[in-house]
């Protein structure tokens, strides 16, 4: 009896250990993903083209239709399909496309139970093919096929890295921007099929993992760095300067805001300054990208995140980090000029942009530099970059950024309304979208652009 006992928990253990690796395995075997294209739902309309469909249930209970077929939740965990009562889970499949409520995916379907009163609608799809289904969301199909495959590789990477994300319903994926939007067969495209087809399970990985994958679509010259936006530091998202100066339609970008409706917005996110009167850029970036913004109001001043304040204030509007307050022109990104904002730096002396001489300006009159330094610089003039390359590495050891040093002080606008003048679209991490279109213009291949924005990643292969 006492070794009966003893063995009762471990038979246990080992059904659950059994039962969760199916269900994990069944969830997305090889290369397939599951969607959850609609979930709690209590009724879906499915059919095929040019096929039959074939549902089966839970019991293993078979029937098939020619034509669309109404399933409705009957009772917990079992629905009807036509007058054919079924016990969820139920496979809907067939040799050509399913339709679900006149949509067309690859793949097949499984309706899971939810919660005993809806079902969730799940397609389990082809890794390959779900690309073809997500990538028109994200990317112009004109675009030259190497950008196109870099964000295929993106995108694969992103599904595989993101799997189980909803396990808890069921599915791997959610069909919205909460994971990556799918449409399935509708939003295929030939061109991005072809940049899926010719990176099949190409992805991504940082020391053997799959790599994380963020982009945007337009740096404004500089990507930020993921821990200014996010706060965690990852060694491959580190903000540089775009290889290349590119235009796109959000090169620059400017909006006017009224302090009365910043203020209604800001109070229902609970941050109060009694009436706001002004606010201004707090920090920025080593590139000049805000990294907070101050409130000043009738109550005193107070400090938020920008990306925050972007997020409130909406990202279609406030397009980006990127900006300034208050004046006529965006903050100027910097260059590769020697004086690298990764700090990587390359020693050599090379010629002042208009921009590093500013800098050079604002640092002297901070007293940054020593007598010494200001003696070389004197004497050799071609060594201003070094300096100010050494300079912008001290500062930053101090928190204190560049582009804020050369703003400082600054005044609070007056008025009634502010106007955000800035540079790109996106939180600015990782991929630049027409970076990576101007790069391709200029002949570099997906590796190579994938290679500059997520440094010491590398490209492997999944098989399947
Ligand atoms: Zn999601």
């Amino acid at each position: 009896m006492k070794k009966k006992g003893a063995l009762f928990p471990w038979i246990f253990t080992i059904a659950i250990f059994l039962s969760s690796f199916a269900l994990r395995v069944d969830a997305s075997p090889g290369g397939m993903i599951s969607v959850g294209i609609s979930t709690g739902d209590s009724k879906a309309a499915f059919s095929a083209k040019n096929s039959s469909l074939t549902l089966t249930d839970a019991s293993g209970k078979k029937v098939s239709f020619t034509s669309a077929v109404q399933i409705v939740q009957k009772s917990p965990g079992i629905v009807t399909a036509g007058s054919t009562s079924l016990k969820l889970p139920v496979l809907i499949k067939s040799n050509g496309l399913v339709l679900w409520n006149n949509r067309p995916y690859r793949g097949y379907f499984r309706l899971i139970a939810e919660g005993g009163r809806s079902f969730n609608v799940v397609n389990l799809v082809g890794v390959e093919d779900y690309l073809k289904g997500v990538l028109k969301m994200e990317v112009n199909p004109a675009w030259p096929i190497e950008a196109l495959k870099a964000q295929a590789i993106i995108a694969r990477t992103y599904a595989f890295r993101s799997r189980n994300k909803h396990g808890s319903s069921g599915f791997d994926l959610c069909p919205t921007d909460h994971c990556q939007v799918y449409r399935g067969v509708n939003a295929e495209d030939a061109a991005l099929s072809r940049a899926v087809d010719s990176t099949r399970g190409m992805v991504l990985k940082y020391q053997g993992a799959f790599a994380a994958t963020f982009y945007h679509s337009d740096s404004g010259g500089h990507t930020a760095d993921v821990a200014s936006v996010w706060g965690s530091s990852i060694p491959y998202l580190k903000g540089k300067p775009e290889p290349l100066q590119y235009e796109s339609p959000y090169s620059s970008w400017q909006v006017t805001l009224s302090l009365s409706e910043i203020q209604r917005i800001l109070s229902s996110k609970g941050i109060n300054v009694g009436n706001l009167t002004s606010l201004q850029v707090g920090s920025t970036d080593r590139a000049g990208r805000a990294e907070t913004i101050i409130l000043k109001g009738t109550a005193g001043l107070t400090t938020i995140k920008s990306s925050q304040f972007r997020t409130f204030m909406g990202s279609n509007r406030i397009r980006s980090t990127f900006f300034t307050i208050g004046g006529e022109t965006p903050p100027m990104p910097l260059q590769s000029t020697g004086v690298s904002p990764t700090g990587v730096s390359k020693g050599e002396p090379v010629p002042l942009t208009p921009k590093d001489e500013q800098l050079l300006i604002a640092f002297t009159k901070k007293g940054v530099f020593n007598a010494e330094e200001l003696m070389d610089m004197l004497i050799r003039p071609e060594n201003r970059s070094i300096h100010l390359r050494r300079a912008m590495e001290r500062q930053s050891g101090n928190n204190t950024s560049l582009a804020s040093a050369a703003k400082m002080p600054t005044s609070f606008p007056t008025g009634t309304a502010i106007t955000f003048s800035g540079r790109g679209w996106g939180h600015g991490v990782g991929m630049s979208q027409w970076g990576a279109k101007s790069l391709s213009e200029s002949g570099w291949d997906h590796r190579r652009i994938l290679q500059y924005y997520f440094p010491g990643t590398a490209i492997a292969k999944v098989s399947y």
